[in-house]
């Protein structure tokens, strides 16, 4: 179900069990501002979610409150990401859903990456 994007940051969220290490992920990166690993039920060849470190319920909430480093932090890590898989030169899609109109289902902030094959339209209607 879409969770209200606007609501405090709930510790108990499955992303950030995963970012505690509480239940198991499959890893695709680290590093001091990022985890990223691949979501369970895939969308495209390659489908990875990108979460910052920092407790963050939404794009909303870390656009308004992180602080410059950590969203340096974890933009260039959602960029790093892609090029290290070989995504810049075929391309790739990036995809952050925020609130009930948006279809969030989990309050942890992610980006999601999507590539490995070409992705058609924008958004399915
Ligand atoms: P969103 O609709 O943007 O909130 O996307 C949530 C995403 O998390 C979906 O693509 C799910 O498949 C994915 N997801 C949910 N639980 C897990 C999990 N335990 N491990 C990996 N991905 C998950």
């Amino acid at each position: 179900m879409a969770i209200d994007a606007t609501q405090p940051y709930d510790d108990d969220n499955i992303f950030g069990k995963i970012l505690r290490g509480e239940i198991p992920s499959t890893k695709v990166y680290e590093d001091e501002w990022a985890y990223a690993f691949e979501d369970i039920n895939p969308q495209a060849k390659i489908h990875t979610l990108v979460i910052p470190r920092g407790r963050y319920v939404s794009w909303d909430d870390f656009s308004a409150h992180a602080s410059a480093e950590e969203i340096a932090g974890f933009v260039r890590a959602v960029g790093k990401i892609a090029r290290e898989n070989g995504l810049v030169e075929p391309g790739y899609r990036l995809l952050a859903n925020v609130g009930p109109h948006g279809g969030q289902e989990v309050p942890h902030l992610h980006v999601h990456i999507f590539g490995g094959e070409p992705l058609g339209r924008m958004i399915a209607k």
